[in-house]
């Protein structure tokens, strides 16, 4: 068995595998692992994530993973979010003692940062997701295709400052994109997986540890089994004849043979892996062209003292969306030193930075964080770094799901893998583990010796829980 490509896809597929009983050989063309969810060393020898990464308490495969992994403890989960306007002020959400999907409703009540039109719009629209378990029947048009997001709130009569320092600032963080090019069952179904459906699926979990030491784990789970990781072994191609994959060529010239083989490479890397006339007749791979890519910005700001409390804050109306307080995250090994602080800043669907140099971003955030955080306006910034992460996730555009191939290509004993194929989920990090646990449950079904990995979603509780048809309680892969 062959794995190509070391991101949360590749590695979840591989760890699979190897329990199965499959001796795995995972390739990854980088020093490290991780893909898009990696941490590196700076030459002074910090470690750094290459952006913040969060989960949520609705993330079951990702929680599996983490678990079979030995890595579950490092992820902290925060019961408490907390929101800051430009001012300064802040607002907490949190579950109270109703049941779902009411059990924020008291610290939502209580939300200094919206008023009361806000509030009951929000609330009309809160109610038409749940009372449907997520599935509104006016989601999509007569046409068959889904409206937008921001079509959706405007159907439900958002206020402006609803649609502004509530929609806004949960969607474009978990979706990385703008509401006007969401597909509105992708944003609400976030709000029924994560707020409303259960108690505990809005926590924030949060790594203690720099990404790369999550997946140590994994190595050993392939090594019991016979198996291995090779890092900077890139793959120049698959070796396909009458429609069967019949090896890889290695970028150092070699060539292996598999049994099976996941390529778990990012959508855009897969067609030119391929040989072309295979790219050119088979749809699955020809299409992959029409999931557009999205950005992600990511500021890191060493500052000389302590500037924030908080482990974790989203802004409202403002340019940067998250503030995460690493060293607090971190702990003992936080990169604080000498009573320094580091915080990482995270702005999702960043198109309008792309052209923006590294010092007008650092200047445009260090502006914001003097109204939320007004310890910074006498500290010094000590080191600042931008990272544009232009292809961050693939953008949840309306009618972007008939892109996403299923994890068993056309072409005999090639599986794919990774956040772009089918799952149901957006791009994320629980899509990319989704997607290898299913494909290796397709390559179990070809060998005849079928297994299920797919965790299923958290079952709606309360209310929710008498609203959802039971088929959707117990329903694994798909929204
Ligand atoms: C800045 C940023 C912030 C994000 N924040 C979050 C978040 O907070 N929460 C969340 O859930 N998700 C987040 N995501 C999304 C998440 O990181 C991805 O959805 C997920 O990691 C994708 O995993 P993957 O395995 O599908 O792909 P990737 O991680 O891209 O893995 C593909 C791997 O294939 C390797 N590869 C490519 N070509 C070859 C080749 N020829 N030979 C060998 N190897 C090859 C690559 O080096 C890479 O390691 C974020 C993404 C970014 C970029």
């Amino acid at each position: 068995m062959i794995v190509i490509g070391g991101g949360l896809g590749g590695l979840s597929s591989a760890v699979a595998l190897a329990e199965a009983g499959f001796r795995v050989r995972l390739l990854e063309k980088r020093p490290h692992l991780g893909g898009r969810a990696a941490s590196y060393v700076l030459p002074g020898g910090e470690h750094v994530d290459n952006c913040q990464h969060v989960t949520l308490g609705c993330c079951t495969n990702l929680e599996d993973f983490y678990r079979r992994v030995g890595a579950a403890d490092e992820i902290r989960f925060f019961d408490r979010l907390l929101f800051a306007a430009p001012d300064g002020r802040r607002g907490a959400i949190e579950s109270a003692g109703l049941p779902p999907p009411l059990h924020l409703a008291a610290s939502f009540a209580m939300f200094p940062l919206l008023d009361w039109a806000d509030k009951r719009s929000i609330a009309g629209a809160l109610i038409a997701i749940a009372r449907s378990a997520g599935r509104p029947a006016d989601v999509s048009t007569s046409g068959g295709t889904n409206i937008t997001m921001l079509a959706w709130l405007q159907k439900h009569r958002q206020t402006d400052r609803a649609i502004r320092r509530f929609w806004e600032v949960i969607l474009v963080s978990a979706l990385d994109e703008e509401l006007a090019r969401i597909d509105a069952q992708y944003g609400i179904d976030v709000f029924w997986k994560a707020f409303l459906s259960t108690r505990g699926g809005y926590r924030v979990g949060v790594p203690r540890v720099p990404l790369g030491e999550l997946y140590e784990g994994c190595r050993r789970a392939l090594a019991r089994r016979g198996g291995e990781v090779r890092l900077r072994a890139g793959v120049r191609g698959f070796l396909v004849a009458d429609g069967r994959a019949d090896g890889v060529d290695r970028e150092d010239g070699s060539v292996e043979t598999a049994d099976y083989y996941v390529a778990a490479v990012p959508q855009d890397a897969l067609p030119e892996l391929l040989p072309p006339e295979v790219v050119e007749g088979e749809p699955v791979f020809a299409n992959l062209g029409n999931l557009k890519a999205s950005p992600i910005t990511g500021v890191h700001l060493w500052f000389n003292r302590t500037v924030m409390s908080e482990p974790f804050l989203s802004l409202l109306d403002s340019t940067t969306q998250w503030i995460f307080n690493k060293t607090r995250l971190y702990g003992a090994n936080g990169g604080g030193e000498g009573g320094g602080q580091y915080l990482q800043l995270v702005i999702s669907a960043a198109y309008g930075l792309a052209s923006r140099s590294r010092q007008e971003i650092i200047a445009l955030c260090l502006e914001e964080l003097r109204g939320v955080l007004p310890a910074t306006r006498d500290a010094v910034l000590v080191r600042g770094t931008v990272v544009k992460e232009m292809s961050a996730t693939f953008s949840p555009a309306p009618g972007s799901d008939r892109w996403r191939p299923a994890q068993k290509s056309p072409i005999s004993g090639l599986f794919l893998a990774g956040d772009w194929t089918a799952t149901g989920w957006p791009s994320t990090m629980e899509g990319a583990v989704r997607s290898g646990y299913l494909a290796a449950e397709a390559i179990l079904s070809d060998a005849g010796t079928p297994r299920k990995f797919l965790r299923p979603d958290l079952r709606p509780e309360g209310l929710s829980g008498l609203w959802a048809p039971r088929s959707k309680a117990d329903g694994g892969g798909s929204f």
